[in-house]
């Protein structure tokens, strides 16, 4: 008999082949009282999972999780109880650094205001589209300078960017640090944002970050929506104290407030980072890899931070 497998979500097609091998699959919502014995879990999406969960399974090990951040897992508190929690560094560093790139590209050369005016057939009549602006030759302040945030100052380099950089301690990168968020907005046209999720970075981009940033900045975020304060954001997009704003993540997503919807310097993504069939494979590969090695050795290859001394 496999032992089960607890899924929260839906595997690619490609997971599910090299899994359904090993193990037997047991949906989240077909858990009916008797969790114990399973002892390996995977997740894709963005569900709460904290003591609730870990207490309907006493004897669970492996909690693998489908993407970087974690900030929806109470990884202290599984590490806690002994369960190692997994996730997928380093195999979406490229590509969330494009989506990064792309969003900055679209607000400054406006893509889309352009892309719709050809659509409208208002070009032939009423001639050619106003000036943008220049992506080369800006100064780009990344707010967490970690493998994505390097990633994209890498990609950047292209473009001839100043990178500067704001963490909470200093890195070894060859950038100008700003020990204070404010005064870094102050300095940058373009403030790009790639820190983690979760409480210690709950709207650390505030309405004195944003004005700070000013008429003439753009801030794009790639991070979780939660290190913005949307409220703030909102208000200075409308008001013009904030220039442009890239997005791929929402505070409340998938639910994307009106006002935000209905503004026209923003450029707004439904979460697609890391969503292309090359990188999802990638990580999709990843998380079995994890749960594997697991089931065979009893290692992981990819621990969080906060399970490395038990992993
Ligand atoms: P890393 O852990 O490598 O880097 C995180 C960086 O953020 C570090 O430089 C860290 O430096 C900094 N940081 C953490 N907390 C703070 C804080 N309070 N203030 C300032 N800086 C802070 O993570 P990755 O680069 O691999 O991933 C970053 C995040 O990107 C993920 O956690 C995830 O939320 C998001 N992401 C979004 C995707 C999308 O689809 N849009 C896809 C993939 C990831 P220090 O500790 O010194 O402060």
């Amino acid at each position: 008999m496999p032992e089960r497998l607890l899924v929260v979500g839906q595997p690619t097609a490609r997971m599910l082949d090299r899994l359904s091998g090993a193990f037997e699959l047991v949906r989240l919502d077909d858990l009916n009282g008797s969790g114990a014995g399973i002892r390996h879990a995977c997740m894709l999406g963005h569900t709460r999972i904290d003591a609730s969960l870990f207490d309907r399974l006493p004897d669970l090990r492996v909690f693998a999780n489908y993407g970087v951040g974690y900030d929806t897992i109470d990884a202290a508190e599984a590490a806690r109880r002994g369960v190692i929690v997994t996730h997928t560094p380093d195999v979406l560093n490229a590509e969330v650094a494009t989506t990064a790139l792309m969003l900055m590209m679209a607000c400054y050369r406006e893509l889309l205001r352009d892309e719709a005016y050809v659509r409208s057939g208002r070009w032939e009549h009423e001639g050619g589209a106003p000036l943008t602006r220049s992506v080369d030759g800006q100064t780009v302040g990344i707010l967490g300078m970690g493998r994505i945030g390097q990633e994209i100052a890498r990609k950047l380099s292209v473009f001839d960017a100043e990178i500067v950089y704001h963490t909470r301690s200093e890195k070894d990168v060859p950038f100008r640090y700003f020990a204070d968020l404010v005064d870094m907005a102050r300095e940058v046209d373009c403030l790009m944002v790639i820190t983690p999720g979760g409480a210690a970075t709950r709207h650390l981009v505030n309405r004195a970050v944003l004005e700070a940033l000013g008429p003439g900045g753009t801030l794009i975020n790639v991070a979780r929506g939660t290190v913005v304060d949307e409220a703030a954001l909102i208000d200075c997009l409308e008001t013009g104290k904030l220039g442009w704003a890239g997005l791929d993540v929402f505070e409340a997503e998938p639910h994307v407030p009106e006002r935000l919807r209905a503004l026209g310097n923003v450029v707004l993504l439904p979460h697609v980072g890391s969503a292309t069939v090359q990188t999802r494979q990638a990580m999709g590969d990843l998380v079995v890899d994890n749960l594997l090695d697991h089931l065979a050795h009893g290692t992981v290859r990819t621990p969080v931070p906060e399970c490395r001394d038990i992993a």
